[in-house]
């Protein structure tokens, strides 16, 4: 459900200028603008389109166009470069109204300076150096958040930024108008997966509602075998399946009874318009089995999954596999397991069943084994090994005033070994720094045992998605130490404290 999240959505590009150079240079404006705005719109890094819109040089037309932004559906951010001197007074009403994200690109038309023929002439029409300066005060003084990107926008590392931000921008418009099906509720006793709904909704826009489990089975019950047997078809085109899995095999009935949650399962979410859901082991009414094979499938078609109980882990999973669509790598629910502490520490990380198997290495396998906990019947499932690749590792804890995700840099790793007996999908991680800092820092932060695990996304999207939605980001990566994590937190506690108001 996530194939193509930006395919409607686009981010507009604003000009400031003004009327003092004349028209003929206001025309020039408008002409290097849109070939900046095009750049960026052709640009591969950039998953949405990139709209330009006329040259402003009033305070009135700002406004307006901050508040057709508002109200543009398919407008997920706004995008504002000073191409000349842009008195900056007059964008403050425009600023204040608007609602979407705020990019400010620091550019310039041309990366080269033509030295040998450069005269007042060219200064006054390339000046967005003091030009974004002016603005950039007003953005401080309004105490905007946004994300800053400079440099030419040849640079692919500039394209990257502005797509990085673009992606963030997607997500939230996507979270802005996300709903979320709790099948029962918490895990009993656990404190971490607990956290305040109405606080979610207010920052995020997500709305977190409970169904009783026995609603999803009255659908699960109504499943045609029909259904079944196209889904079950389609598992056999795109995995491959333990002897007794296969059809006419001992385990294939409980293969079959996988495929009838995911059936009813992807009716009910679509029917309610929810792209996230959790189910709870304690909790599963007159389902025969936790589901496991149903929520790897539905988790790699986009839609957000916790388990336990646990809704925000399941937002997060959402919001992250909207800004990752189209990018190589997987997204993933995960949680840490147990630990290899030989060498350079590694950790392993894997669930009950619900791993997503968009982080595959190889060709996931088809298998029922039973489950420890949960007293039902064995629960078919997707076992895999996650494929290496640079990663991070995020999770969202409430600390009682405000939400705070904790990020990890990692390496994910072949394991070097064979486990068969391990009857779970599972990734095996470095994290960044090393173990050390990285576990004694998340430690510290309070982060979550549950994660999402992602291949595709890195700091910068992390970065600007915790910018979009003003929540707190506590980033372990290669440059951080203990102590520096330790100051990071106290300054951040008291910023958070003073930024929230009274
Ligand atoms: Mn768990």
């Amino acid at each position: 459900m996530v194939a193509d999240p930006f395919a409607a959505h686009e981010v507009w590009f604003l000009t400031g200028s003004q009327g003092l150079y004349g028209e003929d240079t206001l025309l020039q404006v408008a002409e290097q603008s849109q070939r900046v705005a095009k750049a960026l719109d052709e640009a591969a890094e950039v998953p949405v389109r990139v709209v330009w819109k006329p040259v402003l040089t009033d305070a009135g037309a700002i406004r307006r166009t901050m508040g057709e932004a508002n109200e543009d559906p398919s407008c997920v951010g706004v995008v504002t470069w000073m191409h000349t001197f842009s008195p900056a007074k007059m964008w403050i009403s425009g600023l204040d109204a608007l609602r979407k994200p705020l990019l400010h690109l620091h550019t310039q038309a041309d990366a080269a300076l033509p030295w040998a023929t450069i005269d007042m002439d060219f200064m006054n029409l390339n000046q967005a150096a003091h030009g974004d300066r002016e603005y950039g005060f007003v953005l401080t003084r309004l105490r905007m958040p946004r994300t800053t990107v400079a440099g030419h926008v040849g640079n692919p590392r500039v394209r990257a930024r502005v797509g990085s931000w673009a992606r963030a921008a997607a997500a939230a418009t996507a979270v802005r108008s996300l709903k979320l099906a709790r099948f029962g509720d918490n895990m009993r006793d656990v404190a971490v997966t607990e956290g305040d709904k109405v606080e979610a909704e207010i920052r995020f826009g997500v709305s977190v509602n409970t169904w009783g489990v026995n609603d999803l089975v009255a659908v699960v019950e109504a499943v045609e075998e029909k259904a079944v047997d196209v889904l079950v078809e389609e598992y056999g085109d795109l995995y491959a399946f333990a002897d007794d899995c296969r059809p006419g095999g001992d385990r294939h009935d409980a293969v079959r009874y996988q495929a009838r949650v995911e059936a009813a399962l992807r009716t009910f979410l679509d029917d309610g318009g929810f792209g996230a859901f959790t189910t709870n082991f304690e909790d599963l009414g007159g389902l025969r089995q936790l589901p496991g094979l149903a929520v790897q499938r539905l988790m790699a078609d986009g839609y957000g999954f916790g388990g336990e109980g646990d809704w925000k882990t399941a937002v997060l999973l959402r919001t992250l596999k909207v800004a990752a669509a189209g990018l190589p790598g997987g997204t993933s629910f995960m949680e840490d397991y147990t630990y290899d502490l030989t060498g350079t520490p590694r950790i392993l990380g894997a669930h009950m069943l619900e791993v997503c198997p968009t982080i595959a290495g190889g060709r996931p396998r088809v298998e029922v084994h039973p489950l420890s906990i949960g007293g039902r019947e064995d629960p078919a499932r997707l076992v895999f090994t996650a494929a290496p690749g640079e990663g991070v590792v995020v999770g969202w804890c409430d600390l009682g005033d405000r939400f705070r995700w904790v990020a990890n840099e990692i390496d994910v790793v072949d394991p070097g070994e064979a486990l068969p007996n391990l009857p779970v999908a599972h990734a095996v991680w470095r994290p960044r720094p090393d173990f050390e800092t990285a576990t004694e820092g998340w430690l510290t932060a309070g982060g979550p045992h549950h994660t999402v695990l992602s291949t595709a996304l890195g700091a910068d999207e992390l970065t600007d998605l915790a910018e979009v939605f003003g929540t707190e980001l506590v980033l372990i990566d290669d440059a951080t130490t203990r102590r520096s994590l330790a100051k990071e937190l106290r300054w951040s506690a008291a910023y958070h404290r003073l930024a929230g108001g009274l």
